[in-house]
């Protein structure tokens, strides 16, 4: 007996793309010599809190769940964190468990980068049937109008008053309440934002092993003659190594994590990995991109949220001085990353010094506090990269992308001025140092491996049987953030999947 065990597939990273794509290719695929079902292994590194049940609905049901549910947000995950830069939710689950629900489906410009970028055969007419499920599960639809405050308002009439074609951000909720708890950061506790539970489910019902707690080490390569094949992984649980193999191995340790597996593996740049080298590819951990954004504070003396939970938003895009600008406004929403919080307010530079006048300041600060962010995606710019232990390095003080910042806080600060009720203080400073959020494209997908890690059909150019997905695989920053993006490649990567290897006669 082996003292492995063996699966027709390992998917090693159950996050956004990972529960997506496992789930998707236990449910159609078959193995295609005897036409039965897949063994299908879905290894994560984090634990699973919300499993092991019929039904994974932490609003119903099992108190338990629903406890863990209501409190967790990433941060509490630096408790236990991988060691990687970025924001990486270690669970089952993933970042697809608490992203901000700001669902923003890529447009026809992301598709002509995507293929400008790295010569990707990807189309809007390729993905259509990709667009329909990520649509329906996430039940993607503008932010309606009850879930507008005054100073989302405000920010509307402002800049369409500047001529800018300003409409409701999108989201991805069902029977949302508007509780205003999970911007960006929480979990929710009803089910409402859509997330990787349906397609834990799906993974469930479609009898893929979760293997939790686990971390992967490394993919196993094997050289044999000139050829470099994957057989499998190896994964540490519990503090026990653990090895699995089967004849194909996707990657899914999103754009932090899946170039470090890869070149734990063996397979990367010889500048990275020198003599541990067993495949070079130079574009394993590079072309690290995203969007960077500066968010302009402002006090107002009314309250500008009222009684709404503050999950709705306005947007609008422009092109700046080196790429796109979106402008969205956040007003006094509760949301464990951006400003709002009490605690975080009661510190804020608007925040008078202890005192009675503090007191009077806290009273009301959380309904009158208000943010406007400026993003810039899809620039051009020099890039990042990912180191083989998972650090982020970039210039974060890159002259261009800080002169666009620059130019978007101007804009925000004459957008405040312009409003029927003008904040009492802004927070004019345009930002001396960036960084990269809804981080892309470490391991991106091309036309051959002079630029890119795997091919259009997420298959290394490189190693057989070896696949990589998540948002890694994205060719380059989108104008649409990074979870739908992620999602619609994921969903699209298990329908090629399913037709090149798990169709009877492939
Ligand atoms: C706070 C926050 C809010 C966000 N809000 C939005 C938003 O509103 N809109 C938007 O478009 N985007 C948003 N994003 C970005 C979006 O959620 C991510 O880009 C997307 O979820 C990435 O999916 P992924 O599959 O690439 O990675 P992940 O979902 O991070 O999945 C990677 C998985 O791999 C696991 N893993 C990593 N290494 C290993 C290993 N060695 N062994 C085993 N498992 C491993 C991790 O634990 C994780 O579960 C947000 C991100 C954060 C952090
Ligand atoms: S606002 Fe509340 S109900 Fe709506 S998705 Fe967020 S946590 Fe869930």
């Amino acid at each position: 007996m082996p003292d492995y065990d063996s699966y027709d597939l390992i998917v090693a990273g159950g996050g956004t793309a990972g529960c997506l794509i496992a789930s998707r290719i236990a449910e159609h695929g078959i193995h295609p010599k005897t036409g039965d079902r897949l063994r299908v292994a879905l290894i994560e590194g984090g634990p699973y809190f919300i499993g092991g049940q019929q039904e994974p609905r932490p609003g119903y049901g099992a108190t338990g769940r629903r406890q863990a549910i209501v409190n967790i947000n990433y941060q509490e995950f630096r408790a236990e964190p991988w060691p990687y830069d970025g924001h990486q939710n270690k669970m089952m689950g993933g970042c697809g468990l608490h992203w901000g629900g700001n669902a923003y489906h890529p447009i026809k410009e992301d598709f002509d980068h995507w293929r400008w970028e790295t010569g990707v055969d990807w189309d809007e007419e390729k993905f259509r049937s990709a667009s329909q499920e990520i649509r329906e599960v996430y039940n993607i639809h503008p932010a309606p109008e009850q879930n507008m405050t005054r100073g989302n308002f405000l920010f509307r009439d402002a800049a369409r008053g500047t001529g800018y074609n300003v409409g409701p951000a999108p989201v991805g909720r069902s029977n949302c309440i508007d509780c205003g708890y999970c911007g960006s950061g929480h979990l929710c506790k009803y089910d409402s934002k859509g997330s990787s539970l349906y397609y834990i489910h799906l993974a469930e019902i479609n009898g893929v092993k979760i293997i939790t707690d686990s971390e992967v080490e490394k993919v196993i390569i094997e050289k044999q003659g000139g050829r470099a094949v994957a057989k499998g992984v190896h994964y540490t649980r519990h503090g026990q190594h653990n090895e699995a193999r089967a004849p194909k191995v996707i990657v899914t340790c999103g754009t932090a994590g899946t170039p470090v597996v890869l070149m734990r593996s063996g397979y990367g740049s010889r500048e990275f990995l020198g003599d541990r080298l067993i495949v070079e590819n130079n574009n394993v951990g590079r072309h690290l991109d995203g969007d960077m954004g500066h968010g302009v504070n402002a006090l107002f003396d009314i309250d500008i949220k009222g009684d709404r939970g503050g999950v709705g938003r306005y947007f609008f895009r422009m092109m700046g001085s080196m790429g796109y600008q979106t402008l969205r406004i956040n007003d006094s929403k509760m949301s464990a990353v951006d400003e709002a919080y009490p605690h975080v307010l009661a510190l804020h530079r608007f925040a008078p010094d202890l005192g009675w006048e503090h007191k009077e300041y806290m009273r009301t600060v959380c309904r009158r506090f208000g943010n406007i962010s400026a993003s810039l995606a899809a620039a051009i710019w020099d890039k990042g990269v990912v180191t083989p232990i998972g650090k982020f390095v970039y210039n974060r003080e890159d002259a261009r992308v800080l002169k666009s910042l620059k130019e978007g806080t101007e804009l925000i600060v004459e957008l405040y001025e312009k409003m029927e009720v003008k904040p009492v203080k802004i927070d004019r400073k345009p930002p001396k140092r960036f960084h990269i959020g809804h981080q892309t494209s470490s391991c991106r997908a091309g036309e051959s491996r002079k630029n890119s890690v795997v091919n259009s059909d997420f298959e290394s150019h490189d190693v057989e049987n070896l696949l990589v997905a998540s948002a890694a695989v994205i060719p380059r920053g989108n104008l649409t953030s990074a979870h739908i993006p992620t999602s619609l490649v994921a969903a699209y990567a298990w329908r090629r999947i399913v037709a090149n290897h798990f169709t009877r006669g492939v």
